[in-house]
């Protein structure tokens, strides 16, 4: 039987369903366009997944298979590879945002498509109400969640045999409609610029993962301090799929035998799994509002000032700042900035959610879109509009020394607020109270 393996959210070897598959295989991984062109050339999301191409081709290698790189729209690059060979399928774990639903629906019309499940813990049905529907509300999911989760999610598998397709493994293979150019391997092969990443961005997951067990205990208390580089780091990790999901739930099995209260941290990991089966169950959460109808007031103003950094509150100007720097941002000051942005700046969620997107290195769809809504009240949460945090005393109570702030913020920086906290709160409130 001849395969293709698609290699898309898994760049990795250990634990990857894809090598399970038996048979006559072409791994492959595509650079498409459609994902591509809109980014500047600089972003450090692409050198990310590179530099993992780059590693998961020597890792295959050593396994006596490799990897074929591909950069055009995904049907074109099927219809090439069907007009000069036969396979019997694709075999490609699961990819469940708007565009890949249709990308995949759209490659089934030429290929037999098999999934095999791998990005996340639990299927998006294997998780749901007695009456069959989704869950709308975190607790409830993770409580079902609980109880559903059995060996089988811990699972690891190991690779079987799989014999090598011949094929041009040593380029880039471009196609556009039916022009085919082979380009060498390199970054600037598909126009963009190699980037320094982070400490974290470099290293390991297996390495972040050593480094988080001596963390692991104080998780709870320590990961919203910002200072404080208390949490896994793994979510970009999880994103591109250099370690599998499995692999980090097998990780914590083992911490808890050590007597380490895992809980906290398991919990999130489900919080990554209740966003993406929301967005798999309702995609228009994407872009619309779930449950209450505030449409935010377009200002071009306050949004300049705010994806510059220059709104005059050092902790939502510091958090910006270490996300243009960086690409990161710690998780409770996402959460300050969402609530300044959506609240007291009253912008629409979605121009917030698609700056993230741009700069998030960790960014996902579903992770994203439905932390956004969190913030703006618009989604599932029932709690609903008037929650609005105060970034001076979070940032009072999580960066009490100021460490964070002093480290993102410049020496001359002056914090002229461009908004009152206290005034744009309450006219929040009323507008929210008058939309409803
Ligand atoms: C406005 C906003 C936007 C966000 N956008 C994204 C995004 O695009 N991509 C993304 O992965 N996370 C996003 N998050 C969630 C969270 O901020 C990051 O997952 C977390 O900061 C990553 O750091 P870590 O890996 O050290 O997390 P840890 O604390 O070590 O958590 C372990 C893993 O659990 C998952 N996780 C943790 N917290 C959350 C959460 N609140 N929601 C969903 N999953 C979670 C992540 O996969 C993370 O890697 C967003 C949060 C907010 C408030």
């Amino acid at each position: 039987m001849r395969r293709i393996l698609w290699f898309r959210r898994d760049l990795r070897v250990d634990d990857n369903p894809l090598l399970c598959q038996e048979g006559d295989v072409l791994p492959i991984f595509i650079f498409d366009p459609a994902i591509l062109e809109p980014l500047s050339k600089n972003d450090r999301r692409v050198t990310f997944i590179f530099n993992a191409l780059v590693h998961l081709k020597s890792a295959l290698r050593a396994r006596a298979l490799d990897l074929a790189i591909f950069y055009g729209k995904p049907a074109d690059v099927f219809g090439w590879l069907l007009k000069n060979s036969s396979y019997h399928d694709v075999c490609a774990s699961g990819d469940y945002d708007a565009y890949a639903l249709e990308r995949d629906c759209e490659i089934s019309h030429l290929i037999e498509f098999t999934y095999v499940h791998d990005t996340y813990i639990f299927k998006p049905d294997e998780v749901l109400k007695k009456d069959k529907t989704s869950y709308q509300v975190f607790t409830p999911f993770y409580n079902c969640a609980k109880t559903r989760f059995n060996s089988e999610h811990t699972y690891e598998y190991l690779p079987v045999h799989q014999r090598l397709i011949d094929f041009d493994y040593i380029h880039i293979h471009r196609l556009d409609g039916n022009k085919y150019t082979i380009l060498p391997i390199s970054i600037e092969s598909i126009h963009f610029q190699m980037q320094k990443l982070s400490v974290h961005q470099m290293m390991s997951p297996y390495e972040k993962l050593h480094s988080f067990a001596s963390k692991l205990a104080n998780y709870t208390h320590d990961r919203d301090y910002m200072a404080l580089d208390a949490t896994s780091s793994l979510s970009v990790d999880l994103r591109f799929g250099t370690i599998s999901i499995r692999a980090v739930l097998r990780w914590i099995d083992k911490q808890k035998i050590k007597g380490i209260d895992t809980e906290p941290f398991f919990r999130q990991l489900i919080f990554r799994d209740f966003y993406a089966m929301l967005l798999y169950h309702f995609p228009h959460l994407a872009t619309q509002n779930f449950r209450y109808h505030f449409e935010g007031i377009p200002n071009d103003d306050y949004f300049k000032a705010f994806c510059t950094a220059r709104t005059g509150v050092p902790i939502v100007d510091a958090g910006v700042r270490e996300l243009l720097e960086t690409g990161e941002m710690h998780n409770r000051v996402r959460m300050i900035c969402a609530s300044f942005f959506t609240k007291n700046l009253l912008l629409p969620w979605q121009w917030g959610e698609a700056f993230f997107a741009q700069h998030l290195m960790d960014y996902d769809a579903a992770s994203n879109v439905l932390s956004w809504q969190w913030s703006a009240g618009t989604g599932v949460d029932p709690q609903p509009y008037f929650r609005i945090f105060n970034p001076y005393t979070q940032s009072k109570k999580f960066d009490k020394s100021e460490v964070y702030r002093k480290l993102h913020l410049p020496c001359d920086y002056t914090p002229i607020p461009i908004v009152n906290h206290k005034e744009s709160s309450q006219k929040a409130l009323k507008y929210f109270k008058n939309t409803l």
